[in-house]
C-alpha cells in the first residue's frame, strides 16, 4: 500500500523553501498558541513555552478571545520567535519531527491549557494523538483464540460508523458495516441543501485518529467534509467491509447463540439474515426527517422538500418559495437561495439566538494555509487548540443560578451572553425595528442551539423579496400556505427545514431483546441508556449518539462517539478475556446513571426554558443532552465496569 493510501498521509507536509519574508508573512496569519506548541514539539526549545507567551485562555463569552487572549506584546514576541524558529528549521533541511519524550508533550499541553487542569491530561493526550494512536484498542482478537469466528455488525457509516469500523479493524475483528444509502458518509452524504456547512470549527469536528492538516476553511462546506470521510474510509481500509444500499430493519437477540439475528434489506427489496455476536449502532439521530403534518398538506400541488432530502432536481430560480423553520438548516439555506427566488417567505415559530461569527464563511487565511501545508503537525495543534477551547465552551453560561431573578436569563453570565448577542441584533436591525422585535428571542441563550451569524441571515431577512411570517401555519391548500391570522402565501416550493425525529432513538429499527421485549416499547418515547450506550435486556448491543450524549455548547459529537466506540471495544475485550459470550447492563446502574444525568440537566438552560427544542422528548425530559463537561464523559467511558453488568 502506498503512503498515500494510509491514514499517515493526513500528516504529510511539503518541505519549506519559502524566503524569510514569506515565512514572516505566513506567521502573521497564524493561530499563535498552536504554532508555539507545534514548534516546541519540533525543536524542544523551552523558549517557545516561556511563561510570558502562555495564552491566558479567558472563559468564552459570545465571542472567543483571539489568540487565547494573549496581549499584543506577547503576540509580537511570539511571532518574532516563531519566525526565527521556522527559518532555522528550513535552514536545517526541515528534519522530521522526532517522537518527543512524554514529559515534553505534557509540558506543551500544560503551556496551552489554563493552569490547574492537569486532570485533563489523559484526555488531551488522546486528542493530540502524538506520537501514537491513543484510542487504539491495544489488543487483538488473536489474543483470544476462542474468538476467532466472532462477528460484529456496525449499522451506519457516518462519522461514528467509520470510527467503529476503524477500531474493530485495529482489533482484527471480523465486521460488516451496513449502510442504507448508496455511499458512505451519513448526514454528510445525505445533506446537500444549498449552503450546507459545519457550524462547529472543523479541526475540532474531525477524528482523533485521522487528523486532516489542510482544511480550507474554519467551518467547512459539506463537500469538503464528505471528501474527508470518504478519504478516511479509504485510507483506513474499511471500504471493503461496507455493504451499501442495505438497511438493517430488525435486530433480534438469539439467546441460544448469545448473538443478534440481523435482518437487512437490500435496495432490490431482498431481505438477508445473518448472525452477529455484537452490534454497534451508528445511525446518528438527525437523519429521519420530520415533516409536520399540516392540515391539507396532501392537497398542495407544488413541490415540498425537506432540507435533508434535497436533491439536484430541486430548483429555486424565479420561484415563490416558503422556508419553514429557522433552525440550523434553515439558517444556512435562506441566505444561500434568497437572491435567486422571486419571493421567499420565512416561517418562524421561535427565533434563534445568533452567535456573532464574522469569519463563518471565510477561507483560512493564506498564511494559515501555508503553515498547515508546511509545518509538521501544525494542523494537529490547531485542532487541539480548538478542542481545548471547546472543552469548557459556553457550559458555564448556561448553568442556572437559583438566586438569579430575571424574566429571560438564568444567571449573570447568561445575561451577559444575552446582552452581547442582543447588541449585535440591535445593530443589525437598527434600520428595521419591526423586524428586530420579531427576531429577538425571549428565552435564555443556550436553551436551543445557537447559530453562527456573519450577517447573512439578517441581510436576507431585510431583502425586498423576503418576508418573515411569525403567525402559526393553519393549513395548506393547492397552491398556498395559510396562517392562523387568515393570511395566505401562494408558493411554488416549500422547503421544510423542520428538523428530525430526534427523540426516537434508533427509529425505525425494530429491536427485540433477550426476553422478546421490544426496545421502543420499553422506552415508550422516553429513551434512556447506561452511558448513552447500553440498555438492560439488550445484551451485546452498543449505541453511539444514544440518549443524553448530545453536546450543546461545549465539545463535539465526534469526541462523544469516539468515547462510545472505545468503550465498546473495552467491553468486548472484557467479554473475550473472560472466555464469555455476552454482556448485559444491569437495571440499577442504568437508573443511577440516569438520575445523575437528569439532575445535571435540570440546572441547564435547555431544561428550564419553556421554549420548544429537539433536546426534549414528548414528556418534556431532556433526553438528548449531555449536561456536564467532556472530562466527565471521558472518565465515565474510559473503563468498563464488570460490576454494572451481567456477563455469561
Ligand atoms: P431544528 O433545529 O429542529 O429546527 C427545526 C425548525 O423547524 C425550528 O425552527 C422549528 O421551530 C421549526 N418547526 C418545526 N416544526 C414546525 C412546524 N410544525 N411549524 C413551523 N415551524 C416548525 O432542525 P434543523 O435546523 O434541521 O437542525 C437540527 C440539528 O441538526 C441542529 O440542532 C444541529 O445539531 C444539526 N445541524 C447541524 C448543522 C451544522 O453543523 N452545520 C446544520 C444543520 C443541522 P421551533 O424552533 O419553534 O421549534
Amino acid at each position: 500500500m502506498s503512503e498515500d493510501e494510509t491514514l499517515a498521509a493526513f500528516d504529510r507536509v511539503q518541505p519549506i523553501v519559502a524566503s524569510d519574508a514569506e515565512i514572516e508573512a505566513a506567521v502573521g496569519d497564524a493561530d499563535l498558541p498552536a504554532l508555539l506548541a507545534t514548534l516546541a514539539l519540533l525543536t524542544q526549545d523551552p523558549a517557545l513555552l516561556a511563561e510570558e507567551l502562555k495564552p491566558p485562555s479567558p472563559s468564552m463569552t459570545a465571542r472567543i478571545a483571539p489568540q487565547g487572549g494573549m496581549s499584543p506584546q506577547a503576540q509580537a514576541k511570539a511571532r518574532a520567535l516563531a519566525t526565527r524558529t521556522l527559518i532555522g528549521y528550513r535552514d536545517a533541511g526541515c528534519p522530521a519531527a522526532a517522537a518527543p519524550p512524554p514529559e515534553w508533550l505534557d509540558r506543551i499541553v500544560q503551556f496551552l491549557i489554563r493552569s490547574g487542569h492537569d486532570d485533563l491530561l489523559d484526555l488531551l493526550r488522546h486528542e493530540i494523538n502524538v506520537p501514537d494512536d491513543q484510542g487504539a484498542p491495544g489488543w487483538h482478537v488473536s489474543d483470544f483464540p476462542h474468538a476467532a469466528d466472532l462477528k460484529v455488525a456496525v449499522i451506519g457509516s457516518g462519522f461514528a460508523g467509520i470510527t467503529a469500523a476503524h477500531r474493530l479493524k485495529q482489533a482484527g475483528l471480523d465486521f460488516t458495516v451496513f449502510e442504507k444509502n448508496d455511499e458512505i458518509g451519513g448526514v454528510w452524504w445525505e445533506n446537500t441543501y444549498p449552503g450546507c456547512r459545519l457550524d462547529t470549527p472543523n479541526f475540532a469536528y474531525s477524528l482523533s485518529f485521522a487528523q486532516k492538516q489542510d482544511w480550507t476553511q474554519q467551518f467547512s462546506q459539506q463537500p469538503e467534509i464528505l471528501r474527508y470521510l470518504l478519504d478516511v474510509a479509504r485510507r483506513s481500509g474499511i471500504r471493503s467491509h461496507v455493504r451499501l444500499n442495505t438497511e438493517v430493519e430488525q435486530l433480534e437477540f438469539d439467546a441460544t447463540r448469545s448473538a443478534w439475528k440481523v435482518t437487512a434489506r437490500a435496495a432490490d427489496g431482498t431481505a438477508h439474515v445473518e448472525h452477529f455476536n455484537f452490534v454497534i449502532t451508528a445511525m446518528g439521530l438527525l437523519n429521519r426527517p420530520h415533516v409536520p403534518d399540516f392540515p391539507g398538506i396532501d392537497s398542495f400541488q407544488g413541490e415540498i422538500v425537506h432540507s435533508a432530502a434535497w436533491h439536484e432536481r430541486v430548483t429555486v430560480e424565479g420561484k415563490r418559495v416558503a422556508l419553514i423553520g429557522t433552525g440550523a438548516s434553515a439558517f444556512q439555506i435562506g441566505p444561500e437561495i434568497h437572491s435567486q427566488v422571486s419571493q421567499l417567505h420565512v416561517f418562524q415559530r421561535n427565533p434563534p439566538w445568533m452567535l456573532p461569527t464574522p469569519n463563518y464563511h471565510d477561507d483560512l487565511k493564506p498564511g494559515m494555509q501555508w503553515l498547515l501545508n508546511h509545518v509538521p503537525y501544525y494542523g494537529r495543534w490547531v485542532r487541539f487548540w480548538q478542542f481545548w477551547i471547546g472543552v469548557e465552551g459556553r457550559l458555564h453560561l448556561v448553568e442556572v443560578d437559583p438566586d438569579w431573578k430575571h424574566e429571560v436569563s438564568i444567571s449573570a453570565g447568561n445575561e451577559a451572553l444575552r446582552q452581547e448577542c442582543l447588541a449585535t441584533l440591535q445593530q443589525q436591525f437598527a434600520d428595521r425595528p419591526e423586524l428586530l422585535e420579531h427576531v429577538t428571542p425571549h428565552y435564555p441563550p443556550g436553551a436551543k442551539r445557537m447559530l453562527r451569524d456573519n450577517g447573512t441571515w439578517p441581510e436576507m431577512l431585510k431583502a425586498k423579496q423576503v418576508g418573515l411570517v411569525t403567525q402559526e401555519i393553519s393549513h395548506l391548500t393547492q397552491d398556498a400556505i395559510h396562517t392562523k391570522d387568515g393570511k395566505s402565501y401562494p408558493v411554488d416550493l416549500i422547503i421544510c427545514a423542520t428538523g428530525f425525529k430526534a427523540a426516537d432513538f434508533l427509529y425505525p429499527l425494530k429491536v427485540t431483546g433477550r426476553s422478546g421485549q421490544d426496545l421502543h416499547a420499553c422506552w415508550d418515547g422516553d429513551c434512556r441508556a447506561y452511558l448513552g450506550i447500553s440498555v438492560p435486556g439488550f445484551p451485546n448491543l452498543f449505541m453511539t449518539s444514544g440518549p443524553n450524549t448530545g453536546v450543546v455548547v461545549n465539545g463535539s459529537a465526534i469526541f462523544s462517539s469516539e468515547c462510545q466506540v472505545e468503550y465498546t471495544l473495552r467491553a468486548i475485550r472484557h467479554v473475550l478475556s473472560q472466555g464469555l459470550k455476552a454482556v448485559d447492563c444491569r437495571e440499577e446502574p442504568l437508573v443511577r446513571y440516569n438520575a445523575y444525568i437528569d439532575k445535571g440537566n435540570e440546572s441547564k438552560a435547555w431544561a428550564v426554558a419553556k421554549t420548544s427544542s429537539w433536546y426534549k422528548n414528548k414528556s418534556g425530559r431532556a433526553a438528548q443532552t449531555w449536561p456536564f463537561g467532556m472530562l466527565e464523559y471521558w472518565s465515565l467511558t474510559s473503563t468498563f465496569k464488570p460490576e454494572d453488568h451481567v456477563l455469561w
